[in-house]
Parts: structure tokens; sequence; C-alpha cells
């Protein structure tokens, strides 16, 4: 008769599924392979697998990966940072900006929304008398090219899985 004792070797490796915690190294490349992003040099960043942590179509992607596994991904905008709208971007007058100096495209403000909360926005263009700013995320409208390592799966804990993000390195620190 077979021992049901398991040698080490045999063990299964842990697979990403629904609340695994899941750190990688990733590199982030537009279609014109720019970098964008990187976790080079840093903390891997750290998810919790189905609490909408990171990108639709990047979370869909890592679904059942163990560690060790290296994989590239492509992500469309619709799965990714969305399409860009074009009700997003304003052109404002420049009195808008009455206390700072020297306004330059690059620039980031915070735009009062009419329900009262605030947006990131970005100057795209400035003319004497106009400011464009621009309310879309940067990375809407890009597909995103991911070049990803993952370093560690586990189990989320009660907490983590109470708050809906990871606790400790590449995750939240409180
Ligand atoms: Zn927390």
């Amino acid at each position: 008769m077979r021992s049901h004792l398991r040698t080490r070797a045999e063990v299964p490796t842990m697979a990403i599924t629904e609340n695994s915690v899941v750190a990688f190294h990733y590199t982030l490349t537009d279609d014109q392979g720019a970098t964008l992003d990187s976790s080079a040099g840093k903390d891997p960043l750290a998810y919790l697998h189905g609490g909408g942590n990171i990108i639709p179509g990047l979370e869909k992607e890592l679904a059942g990966k163990v560690v060790g596994d290296k994989l590239q991904v492509t992500v469309a905008p619709a799965e990714g940072y969305g399409e860009s709208l074009p009700e997003m971007i304003q052109e404002v007058p420049k009195e808008a900006f009455q206390g700072v100096e020297s306004v330059e495209v690059g620039m980031q403000f915070e735009a009062q929304t009419e329900q009262g909360g605030a947006v990131p926005v970005t100057v795209t263009a400035v003319t004497e008398t106009t400011v464009t700013v621009d309310g879309n995320h940067p990375l809407a409208g890009k597909t995103l090219n991911f070049d990803v390592e993952i370093t560690e799966v586990r189990e989320a804990s009660a907490e983590e899985l109470e708050h809906g993000h990871v606790h400790g390195p590449g995750g939240h620190q409180h």
C-alpha cells in the first residue's frame, strides 16, 4: 500500500487564485518600446488577487501562475486605464491659475469637480490667455506591455482581506 506522506517535491506549488497575495517585478513599456514604469531596483509590487488592486487586463493574466513564472502581457486601454475621453480635456482661462507664477506644460493641478471632488489634471498646452488641462489618467488610451516575473505567492491574512489590500513591503504601510 502506498504511503500518504508526500515528499517535499510533491507539495503542490501555490498558484495565484482569489485572495492570493502576489508580489511581482515588472517593466511597463508603450507600443514604441519606451519604458513608462518599472519596479527594477525597488520592492516588487504586491497586490491582493481579486481585489481590483491592479488593472483588470493584468490581473486576469496572472491567475494560475506560480512563483518564478515570467510572462509578457499586452493590455488594451479598455482593460487598462481606459480610453482617453475628450470631455476630460478642457481649455480654461489663464486667470483660473492665479497665484501660480508660471503655468507650464506637464504641470499637475487638482481641479474641483461640480460634484465637489478633486481630479488630478495635467497641463498639456499653454497660450497667452488659455491653459489646456487633461483629466485623463496619464496612461489612458495607451496599450500597455508588461514584462512580469512573479516573486511571491501566499495566502492573504484575515486583516488584508478585510482591508482589501496587501500589507508590508510593496503594499500598504500603515
Ligand atoms: Zn490595510
